[in-house]
């Protein structure tokens, strides 16, 4: 009987519950002997691996978080920790790693492929950054909450006629405060993929203000500045009273929506069937609709997550 280690790693999102519960049902369908490794990549090194069964999923399909925990775990990136996650995966008689996360935890699989310990990679975050796939499990759910937040936001905002700052996460890639400016209807959006100008954002800010608009919803990607400062700048040089929203792990929680969790069960079954094909060392993404998957080296290397500049372009003349 095959053995197959699961794990959850990075910042855990919406529908890796639903992900691992799809390769334990599916695996055992196959025949395959399935083991959950809590807390990542540091459970790897702690030997934390338990036997799942079909019961060990029950009741998981609609929460959220990963009930195998995560952890930051930059040590892993240290040659005798990997070979101490080898040495335990070894023990154990684990044949194939199913990882689900980020890029963050996409390099630690190459790595280990490249050890010997062949991995598959399923795309989980809320940031939606990862190479290879149109959508990481976990965006669209946060993409809701967000949208939700910016709702609320825009009720107490015109009521006051406030100049609302709301930052979302997406550390380098804007595709959660893209999709959400746009469903959200903000009157600005500053993205980690355009250059930033304070300035020019004020400029427009007056602009709409002078054209007669009662509030304005700035959406903005965690890390481009601080959000803070920001407020004082605006609310200095417009004599209107402007707040930072900083939405933060709000936006990691909840439970999945619906399309998550096909999501994550779709590609927790194609997890299994390329490892009964012995086709592994890959990433899998989502293209079209259709599952796909690409060699963890060669996408790392050479894809990028385009940009949407249509979208951009049309959040632009929504305003
Ligand atoms: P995400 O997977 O969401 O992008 P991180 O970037 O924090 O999140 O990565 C998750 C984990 O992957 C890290 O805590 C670490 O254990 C592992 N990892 C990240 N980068 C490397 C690396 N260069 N080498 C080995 N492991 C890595």
């Amino acid at each position: 009987k095959k053995k197959i280690g699961i794990l959850t790693s990075g910042g855990d999102a919406p529908g890796m519950n639903a992900a691992i519960r799809s390769i334990v049902r599916t695996g055992i369908m196959e025949g395959l002997e399935l083991f959950g490794i809590y807390d990542g990549y540091l459970g790897l090194c702690k030997n934390r691996i338990v036997k799942l069964n079909s019961d060990s999923v029950s009741n998981m399909i609609n929460r959220g978080g990963t009930f195998l925990g995560s952890a930051r775990f930059p040590e892993f990136n240290l040659v005798k920790n990997r070979l101490i996650a080898i040495n335990n995966i070894k023990e154990k008689g684990i044949d194939y790693l199913v990882i689900i996360g980020g890029d963050g935890s996409y390099i630690g699989a190459k790595k280990l492929t490249e050890s010997g310990i062949p991995c598959l990679t399923i795309p989980g975050t809320i940031d939606n950054d990862v190479v290879g796939t149109d959508y990481a499990i976990g965006y669209l759910t946060a993409l809701e909450t967000v949208v939700e937040a910016i709702d609320r936001l825009r009720d107490t905002s015109s009521s006051h006629q406030r100049i609302s700052i709301v930052e979302v996460m997406g550390r380098s890639c804007g595709d959660l405060t893209l999709a959400a400016s746009i469903a959200g209807g903000c009157e600005f959006i500053a993205l980690p993929e355009i250059k930033y100008v304070k300035e020019d954002l004020l400029k427009h800010i007056k602009n709409r203000l002078s054209k007669g608009k009662k509030h304005a919803i700035i959406a903005i990607t965690e890390h481009i500045c601080n959000v803070e400062n920001l407020a004082r700048y605006i609310e200095k040089n417009t004599k209107r009273e402007t707040r930072a929203t900083i939405l933060g792990h709000i936006q990691r929680g909840g439970k999945p929506i619906a399309y998550d969790r096909i999501l994550a069960s779709r590609m927790g079954s194609y997890a299994i069937d390329l490892i009964t094909k012995g086709n592994v060392g890959k990433c899998i993404g989502i293209k079209n609709g259709k599952m796909v998957n690409y060699d963890i080296s060669y996408a790392l290397k050479n894809m990028k997550r385009p940009f949407k500049s249509d979208w951009f372009n049309l959040a632009k003349k929504l305003v």
